[in-house]
């Protein structure tokens, strides 16, 4: 039923209307599209409960798709068990066998497929020597640092030969300064490899730092697709913006808009702004110094903050020059930005509806 895509780089996956529905109610899944293009690292992106895992396992096939495809390089992989698909799965915190070697952990899905020994053994030595961890075949995970141990499980991972690599909140368990080092390690065997990695996440920052594609879910929908420069330069809509961060929502006579907190400025009352300029009055409500900028939090002239979640602001200025002009809260000041650097952010659905 979908359009042909053949003009398009080739897509690793391709994803079609597919929906979950675990009981009543609204579908966890709800007909999402999605290429994924080959050798790329793409980042499932969303609050809790927004449908990330139930779309990663539905690729995997350790959840069955209530309606829709997936196609793993034009192979339609739906039906399939999940042995048979060509993806494998990492797992949060690594998931390793705790009483066996790291060369026993990469060669266990041979054994289970009834692999002689000598030949996954052979097999698991020559993954352990791709990632650098051949010296320590023998030693069992606890014998091993938490980067050591994310290699062995990438290795186990890799032994089944997959075409696409599937990875569940892989790094949230570790600490956040192992998190920063296991992420760009991930990132460098993606791009060694060469294979497609499906990463799902639900911080902005790690998919940010990760992808080539990212792909921000809300409620069983994909709300964005692109690159984390385009998403974050261009959020599509509102819940785009206010979940990346880094955004003031405004309302303006056109509808809502997007400006990043560091292109929105602020002045003095009774400052001339150039011409050309949006403007509106606000107070400042919060100072807060932040190292190489202070963060200043504002409300609108005139609007009680908890009537209207688009009324609040904050605005990021470089450290001397609020050094030069230091604000303070109950101020009044003006809030000004130039047409360019506001972005329209797109009605939800319903909203527009509703409307019309
Ligand atoms: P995420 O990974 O984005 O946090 P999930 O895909 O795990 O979200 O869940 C999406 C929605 O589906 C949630 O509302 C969740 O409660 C529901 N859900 C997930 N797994 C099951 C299940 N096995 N049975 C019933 N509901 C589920
Ligand atoms: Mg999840």
């Amino acid at each position: 039923m979908h359009a042909t895509t053949s003009a398009q780089a080739p897509a690793a996956i391709e994803i079609v209307a597919l929906t979950k529905r675990y009981a009543s109610g609204k579908p966890a899944v709800d007909a999402i599209n999605l290429r994924i293009a080959s050798g790329s690292y793409c980042c499932l992106l969303g609050p809790s409960g927004c449908g990330k895992s139930t779309t990663l396992r539905m690729i995997a096939g350790h959840e069955s798709a209530s309606s829709g495809d997936i196609l793993l390089e034009n192979r339609n992989i739906t039906d399939l068990p999940a042995a048979a698909r060509g993806t494998a799965m990492m797992f949060q915190s690594f998931a390793l066998f705790p009483h066996l070697s790291a060369l026993d952990n990469v060669a266990f899905s041979l054994k289970m497929k009834g692999v002689p020994k000598a030949e996954r053994q052979a097999k698991a030595r020559d993954l352990l020597e791709r990632v650098a961890l051949g010296h320590l075949a023998e030693r069992k995970p606890a014998e091993l640092s938490g980067g050591q141990q994310q290699r062995v499980a990438l290795a186990r991972a890799l032994i089944t030969q997959p075409r696409v690599l599937l990875l569940d909140e892989p790094l949230s368990a570790l600490d956040p300064f192992l998190r920063i080092q296991m992420r760009a390690e991930l990132r460098r065997w993606q791009k060694e490899l060469g294979l497609t990695f499906i990463h799902v996440t639900h911080s902005q920052e790690e998919a940010m730092a990760l992808a080539d594609t990212m792909v921000v879910m809300n409620h069983g929908v994909i709300e964005q697709v692109g690159s984390p420069h385009e998403v974050y330069n261009r959020p599509a809509s509102e819940f785009v913006a206010r979940f990346m961060g880094g955004h003031n929502v405004i309302d303006t006579p056109e509808g809502k808009v997007g400006v990043r907190t560091d292109h929105l400025q602020v002045a003095l009352f009774n400052a001339e702004l150039p011409w050309g300029t949006q403007r509106m009055q606000a107070v400042v409500t919060d100072v807060e110094y932040q190292g190489t900028y202070v963060l200043i939090g504002l409300q609108k002239q005139g609007v009680a903050l908890s009537a209207n979640a688009t009324a609040a602001y904050s605005v990021m200025v470089p450290e001397a020059a609020f050094a030069a002009q230091p604000y303070q809260v109950g101020q009044s000041v003006q809030l000004h930005w130039t047409p360019d650097q506001a972005h329209p952010l797109s009605v939800p659905a319903p909203a527009m509806a509703a409307a019309a």
